[in-house]
């Protein structure tokens, strides 16, 4: 028999699903609008989704969400793209609509972190580190061959790792507010909303990340410099997790990884600049934009971590 694991990625704005079969193949991949509308909606989009014809083969769930999560009771307590949907018991909810399957419930980078591991540039190694560069900087951690969750799931917010004068000293701009609440986390720069950032401070013009990368090919110094100060900023929180723990493998991941040739060289030199010099020839940083449904083979990854295969 085959064994078939359901994977769903839940988005900004769509849900996007497929079957993993045999740990490999992905079948009937598909995507939906998000029904937001409230906690009930959201389950009967999700249950109805579980119920295809299609997926009714499939055994186990895995399901990969926007948070923050309260991982060990399975309840998303909040997104910043669905706000009509609070504290919503999505595992337990759909455990008692499914018993027979087995459901899993975790943070979207957490099951980015698995799908590199299984799927990805993270295969073969035992420790590593991935930062998902999008609005935000979201980040998992293999460690001993294991994906680390820490308390209640919030290991590893490699975003809100306060980057303090170093950063912004060289860019001559004062520490932003993050989102979080606090002053000068990684994410301020490093996320495609902090590349605009730092555009806008030296240019007054407001762009996204895409167009700051367009501009940047056709040689625009503030569009390269906005980038360099990212992946310096990238490097630093790099080279702290070297010291901190000798990981030296980081992959790099979501919509901002197409950038890789505006922050690669940046993020090698401030992170050689903060680590030992026996770890230089063991660093590595891998740059992977994935497909359009890398999230669904992570949300089914998460449902394959506990086979004891690595
Ligand atoms: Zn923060």
């Amino acid at each position: 028999m085959h064994e078939q694991i359901l994977g769903i990625d839940i988005g900004a704005t769509a849900i996007k699903f497929g079957c993993l079969v045999d740990g490999k193949k992905l079948v009937a991949a598909g995507s939906e609008r998000i029904d937001a509308a409230s906690n009930a909606a959201f389950i009967r989009q999700l249950a109805s989704i579980v119920q295809r014809n299609e997926f009714s083969a499939a055994t186990a769930v895995g399901i990969g969400s926007p948070g923050p999560l309260d991982i060990e009771a399975g309840i998303l307590i909040s997104s910043a793209n669905m706000p009509q949907i609070r504290s919503c018991a999505v595992l337990p909810e759909l455990r008692q609509i499914f018993p027979q399957k087995i459901i899993r419930l975790d943070n979207d980078a957490n099951a980015a972190a698995l799908g590199e591991q299984f799927f990805g540039a993270g295969v073969g190694y035992e420790n590593f580190a991935v930062f998902t560069l999008g609005t935000g900087v979201g980040g998992g951690c293999v460690w001993q061959g294991r994906l680390q969750r820490g308390y209640k799931g919030n290991f590893f917010e490699v975003g809100h790792i306060p980057m303090g004068g170093f950063i912004f000293a060289q860019a001559a701009t004062p520490a932003r507010r993050c989102g979080c609440g606090n002053w000068g986390c990684l994410e301020t720069v490093a996320s495609a909303t902090g590349v605009s950032e730092s555009f806008f401070q030296t240019t007054g013009e407001r762009l996204s990340a895409r167009e700051i990368s367009a501009l940047a090919d056709d040689g625009d110094a503030a569009a390269v410099a906005a980038f360099a100060l990212a992946g310096t900023a990238l490097g630093l929180a790099a080279a702290t997790l070297t010291q901190l723990m000798n990981i030296t493998r980081f992959i790099f991941t979501g919509g901002m990884a197409a950038a890789e040739r505006y922050l690669q060289p940046s993020i090698q030199e401030s992170y050689k600049a903060h680590t030992f010099s026996i770890f230089h020839p063991l660093a590595a940083f891998a740059f992977t934009q994935g497909t359009e449904y890398t999230g669904v083979y992570g949300a089914a990854a998460l449902c394959l971590e506990h086979h004891g295969q690595t």
